[in-house]
């Protein structure tokens, strides 16, 4: 079921990403709903309390409660269906292979902004993300974290307030 509050809340995404002639994004909370193309998309995840994490071999984080956005794409067989939905199932026995399966082990998800498109977008956006955490006092970027195969500073951004 689509939670308006909840879209409602996470909708400065498309909003900014629009500036940058970044196609409108569709709002997902079910796996069953994920297409099996490819394409890019932003992971909403709520940390309910302040908390240590160890993400890796990157070290220790301390992060304040709040919402979580993960940028990534799915340009492998499967697609969204596949890359998106391991990352809905709240597995605790799950391998923890990239950056955000740590946090995600520690966080609820909320649901899923997702870009249908066979074209890689994810640094795009995760560049205008860090245009607008560079602005915005209430977003800011979790350095390094999720782009250790590209050159931005961050694939991963927090609002500890609502935008
Ligand atoms: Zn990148």
């Amino acid at each position: 079921m689509l939670e308006t509050a909840k879209v409602r809340k996470d909708a400065f995404i498309p909003k900014a990403l629009a500036l940058a002639d970044i196609p409108v994004p569709f709002w997902i909370t079910e796996s069953s709903q994920l297409p099996k193309a490819m394409g890019s998309y932003v992971l909403v995840m709520q940390l309910a309390e302040d908390k240590t994490i160890a993400i890796g071999k990157l070290g220790v984080f301390n992060l304040r409660a709040g919402r979580y956005y993960y940028v990534g794409s799915a340009m492998g067989a499967g697609g969204l269906a596949s890359r998106v939905g391991r990352h809905f199932r709240a597995d605790p026995d799950k391998k923890l292979r990239w950056h955000v399966d740590y946090l995600r082990a520690e966080m609820t998800l909320v649901g899923c902004w997702v870009w249908q498109s066979a074209t890689r977008l994810e640094c795009a956006i995760a560049q205008q993300l860090t245009e607008l955490a560079n602005d915005n006092e209430s977003l800011s970027c979790i350095a390094k974290v999720g782009s250790s195969d590209c050159r931005c500073s961050s694939h991963v951004f927090c609002s500890i307030d609502a935008i």
